[in-house]
C-alpha cells in the first residue's frame, strides 16, 4: 500500500509518500518547504497563500521523487489539525482535490500523534516511547496509556521553539532562532538564573523568555543567555519527561518537532535515559520537523485498522488534543 500525506498546520507545507513493508514505514519522499516571514512571527493568511502557492508543484514532486505513478496511490492523507486555521484548510482542500481526482480515500490524522508514530514506523528498535515532542507551537511529554496518546504534560503557555524564537526576533534575529541561539549558547560561559517553572507535570516558558530579555536589555552576553535559557529550559523538559517514564514504567524516549535538532536537548535526554537504563531515540532530522512523510504513514495505520472518513468528515480541527485521538493501530 502506497499513501501519500500532506502536511500543513503551521509554517511548512509538506507532501511526503511512504510505503508499508512488513508492518514498517519505507519513506518513498519527503519533500517540504518553508514560509519564512521577513520580519516578525508567522502570519497565519500569509503562511496559508504560501502553502497554496506550493502545494500543487510540491505534490507532483513529490511522487515523481518516489517513482511513482499517481495511480498507485492508495490512499490521501492530510494533517487534520493541530494547527492555524487558514494553513490547516490548504492543506486539506489540496488532500480533498486529490483523493477526488484519484478516486482514493482520503484521511485526516492528528499532528502530534504522527511525530510519534513516525519514531515508530523507521526505527525498528522503538516501540513503546514517551515522546517528548518539541516545536515551535507545541510542546507535549506523550504516550500511550489504554487506548490512546495521553498528555503527560505539556506547556502551559508558549511552545518551547516559540519562545526561543521570541527571543531571537526580539533582538533582530529572522525567524527559525532556535539553531542561531543553539550556536550562541555553545560560547556560553556563565549561567544566570532563570525562572524554572514546572507545575505538576506541566511547563511554563513565558517568565524565563520575560526574564531573558531583561537580562539582554541590560547587557548581559548573549552568548551567557541563551546558554542559559537552554540549561534552564531543557533541564525542565527532560525532567518531565523522565517523570512520565517512571510513571508509565516506559524504557524508551524518542524526541520529535524542530527543536529536536538540537545538540545540548539530545544530549540530556541521552544522559537522562542512560542513567534509567533506557533507549533514546531520534527519527531522522527531515522526520522530525513538520513533513508529509509522518502524515501519510499515520493516515496508512490508521486506514489499515480500518478508520474511513467520509468528505463530509474531512473538516480541520484546530484544537485537535492528541488524547482526542482512539487509537485503534496498536495496543
Ligand atoms: P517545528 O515547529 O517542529 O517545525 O519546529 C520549528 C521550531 O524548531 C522553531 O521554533 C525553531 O526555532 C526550532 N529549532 C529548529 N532547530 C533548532 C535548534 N537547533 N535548536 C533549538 N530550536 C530549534
Ligand atoms: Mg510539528
Amino acid at each position: 500500500m502506497i499513501c501519500l500525506g500532506i502536511e500543513g498546520t503551521a509554517h511548512t507545507i509538506g507532501v511526503g509518500v511512504v510505503k508499508a513493508v512488513k508492518g514498517r514505514c519505507i519513506v518513498l519522499s519527503n519533500l517540504m518547504n518553508t514560509y519564512l516571514p521577513e520580519k516578525g512571527g508567522i502570519h497565519p493568511r500569509e503562511a496559508a497563500n504560501h502553502h497554496a502557492s506550493q502545494v500543487a508543484g510540491l505534490i507532483q514532486a513529490s511522487v515523481e521523487h518516489a517513482q511513482v505513478q499517481y495511480s498507485q496511490i492508495d490512499l490521501v492523507a492530510y494533517s487534520q489539525g493541530p494547527g492555524l486555521g487558514p494553513c490547516l484548510r490548504t492543506a486539506a482542500t489540496a488532500a480533498r482535490a486529490l483523493a477526488l481526482s484519484l478516486e482514493k480515500p482520503l484521511i485526516g490524522v492528528n499532528h502530534c500523534v504522527a511525530h510519534l508514530e513516525i519514531g515508530r514506523g523507521t526505527i525498528p528498535e522503538c516501540k513503546d516511547p514517551i515522546l517528548l515532542y518539541v516545536s515551535g507551537a507545541n510542546t507535549q511529554v506523550i504516550g500511550f496509556a489504554e487506548g490512546k496518546y495521553r498528555v503527560f504534560g505539556e506547556t502551559l503557555d508558549i511552545g518551547i521553539g516559540n519562545c526561543l524564537d521570541k527571543f531571537g526576533r526580539s533582538l533582530g534575529m529572522q525567524f527559525p532562532c532556535g539553531p542561531k541561539i543553539e550556536q550562541y549558547a555553545k560560547k556560553g560561559t556563565a549561567y544566570l538564573e532563570l525562572p524554572y517553572t514546572i507545575k505538576g507535570m506541566d511547563i511554563a516558558f513565558s517568565g524565563l523568555l520575560t526574564t531573558a530579555e531583561e537580562y539582554a536589555r541590560r547587557g548581559n552576553r548573549l552568548e551567557d543567555i541563551c546558554y542559559s535559557m537552554q540549561e534552564t529550559a531543557f533541564a525542565a523538559l527532560t525532567e518531565v519527561t523522565e517523570r512520565a517514564m517512571a510513571h508509565t514504567e516506559k524504557h524508551e524516549v524518542l524526541l520529535g518537532g524542530g527543536v529536536a535538532a538540537n545538540t545540548r536537548l539530545r544530549t540530556m535526554v541521552e544522559i537522562m535515559a542512560q542513567e534509567r537504563g533506557a533507549r533514546f531515540f531520534v527519527p531522522a532530522k527531515g522526520l522530525c520537523v513538520d513533513n508529509g512523510a509522518m502524515i501519510a504513514w499515520l493516515g496508512y495505520l490508521m486506514h489499515q485498522s480500518g478508520i474511513r472518513m467520509s468528505l463530509n468528515d474531512s473538516i480541520i480541527n484546530q484544537r485537535f488534543r492528541t488524547d482526542m485521538v482512539e487509537v485503534t493501530w496498536r495496543d
